[in-house]
């Protein structure tokens, strides 16, 4: 009897964000690309949301997606096949937060709290950028932050401590 290997899977939130060069395809390709990483694929996205650009304002505005995916690349490996799916896409450095046609964030790997050079889970900033944490929640109301608590709870005291935050985020429409 042939044994079928016993191989460890953790769920994975990705956040895509892209404002050149025909974004929405921009997201459906990264997220087919996400799909055919080895042991990966795509459980679920959030559809693309519209925002206001976060740093220099004289850019295009951004269409933002995030995507639950199941894998078993560990976070490093991950990271660099995210970093590939930018390259392969043509993404070229310009400015600090400057626009692209595709970006990759791995946002939250499991219940994984990852604090080194070249990589940080939690993703930074998730419960104060309305384009990550209103796609992030539609996909899981119930998500929580390793380490800080429920998102929803973290959101709503952001907005009690600044009031002005956000980047007019709002759903757009669905992805093939
Ligand atoms: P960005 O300009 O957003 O594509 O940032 C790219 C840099 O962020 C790379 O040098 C990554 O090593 C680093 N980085 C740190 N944490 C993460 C993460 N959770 N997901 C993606 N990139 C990350």
């Amino acid at each position: 009897m042939s044994k079928t290997p016993i191989v460890k899977t953790s769920i994975v939130y990705i956040g895509l964000g892209s404002n050149l060069d025909r974004p929405v395809s921009q997201l459906q390709k990264a997220i087919t690309a996400l799909g055919q990483l080895p042991g990966t694929r795509v459980l679920a996205d959030s559809g693309y949301y519209t925002s206001k650009p976060m740093g220099p304002e004289d850019q295009p505005d951004y269409y933002n997606a995030v995507v639950q995916i199941e894998t078993s690349l560990l976070p490093h490996a991950l990271l660099e096949q995210c970093q590939a799916i930018e390259h392969q896409q043509g993404r070229v450095k310009t400015r600090h937060w400057g626009e692209r046609c595709i970006d990759v964030d791995i946002l939250l790997y499991a219940d994984q709290q990852i604090s080194e050079p070249d990589l940080t889970i939690p993703h930074p900033g998730i419960s104060q950028r309305d384009f990550v944490y209103k796609p992030l929640l539609k996909l899981h109301a119930e998500i929580e932050i390793p380490g800080e608590g429920l998102l929803a709870v973290l959101v709503e005291k952001k907005k009690g401590e600044n009031p002005e935050t956000g980047y007019d985020c709002s759903f757009a429409g669905t992805l093939e």
